[in-house]
């Protein structure tokens, strides 16, 4: 019991109650944000090292708020989480991506599809594969114009769950990507039974193969074994020329980071997209 006060005291101590202040404020926020149009997308380009040119993009959510400016994603999607607005978030980030592919793929034929992040919680939703293909029939597209990037915490509970609503939207032809690969704690025999299309390598481990040879060889390893198994492989957080060469030797198939591109504005992407040269 001592223990239990002697916790309370540490646990509500001056930080902590700014962090649920905060947390307060960004979740009443939230609320308006999306009525005031505060939400956004930027979309960051990644390349396929086979055709030379960047063939996917991936959405990344952007909140400006009128009096805090920009706050990222990592602080304000899981307060959306916890708030219960994540669905809803969810599927406006679904829409305005498909919105943007539309007009995109028109103008840049080489632009297969547009990525857009999945939390756990929106598979969570029985409706949610009628609710994509209602959404895509909007946009009168075709449903491989959209990948889904899920984490591996999507399989920590309620996996059979997750792997039925992952093997629907894959029947449908959306693809599914396997987002930052490698941090999480789940066993690698679960690949086997996973409806994917591609695994992204975390940025974690890009942003060591320079230095270290052990994890230059885990990552050469980790794609040999998602091509083995029939996957694709993405690696993430991609900033120098030396990390794309070790890459490239590994056999990786896309790269993604800010060496090539940061997240852009669609007008800057469609600029970007306009002055891209063959590598
Ligand atoms: P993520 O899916 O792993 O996205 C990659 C993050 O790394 C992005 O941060 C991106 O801007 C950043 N990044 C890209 N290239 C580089 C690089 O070369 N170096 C470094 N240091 N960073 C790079 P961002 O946009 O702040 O997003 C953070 C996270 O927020 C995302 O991580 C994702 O988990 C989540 N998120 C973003 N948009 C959405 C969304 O629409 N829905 C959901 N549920 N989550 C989202
Ligand atoms: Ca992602
Ligand atoms: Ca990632
Ligand atoms: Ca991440």
């Amino acid at each position: 019991a001592k223990d239990a006060g002697r916790n309370r005291v540490y646990y509500f101590n001056y930080e902590m109650k700014e962090q649920f202040e905060k947390e307060l404020l960004l979740e009443q926020g939230l609320q308006k944000a999306l009525e005031k149009n505060e939400l956004m997308l930027h979309f960051q380009p990644q390349f396929d090292l086979h055709s030379g040119k960047t063939t996917r993009i991936e959405a990344l959510i952007r909140w400006n708020h009128p009096e805090w400016g920009m706050v990222s994603p990592d602080e304000f999607i899981p307060v959306a989480e916890k708030a219960g607005r994540i669905r809803e978030i969810g599927y406006w980030v679904i829409d305005k991506a498909l919105e943007s592919i539309k007009g995109l793929s028109k103008e840049y034929p080489d632009l297969e599809r547009v990525a857009i992040n999945v939390s756990a919680l929106q598979l969570r939703d029985k409706e949610f594969t009628r609710n994509v293909k209602k959404l895509l029939d909007k946009y009168r597209l075709s449903p491989g114009k959209l990948e889904m990037e899920v984490t591996e915490s999507v399989f920590m509970d309620r996996v059979e769950e997750s792997i039925k609503i992952l093997t629907e939207l894959k029947t449908l032809g959306v693809e599914i990507a396997l987002d930052d690969f490698g941090t999480g704690f789940s066993s690698l025999s679960y690949l086997r039974v996973l409806p994917l299309h591609r695994v992204k390598i975390d940025r974690v481990f890009v942003s060591q193969i320079e230095t270290d040879q052990k994890m230059l060889s885990l990552v050469g390893s980790i794609i040999e074994m998602a091509h083995g198994l029939g996957f694709e492989t993405v690696a993430e957080g991609v900033e120098t020329a030396a990390q794309l060469k070790l890459l490239s030797e590994s056999n990786i198939d896309t790269v993604q980071g800010y060496y090539y591109s940061r997240p852009l504005a669609i007008g800057v992407l469609r600029e970007f997209l306009s002055n891209e040269k063959t590598v």
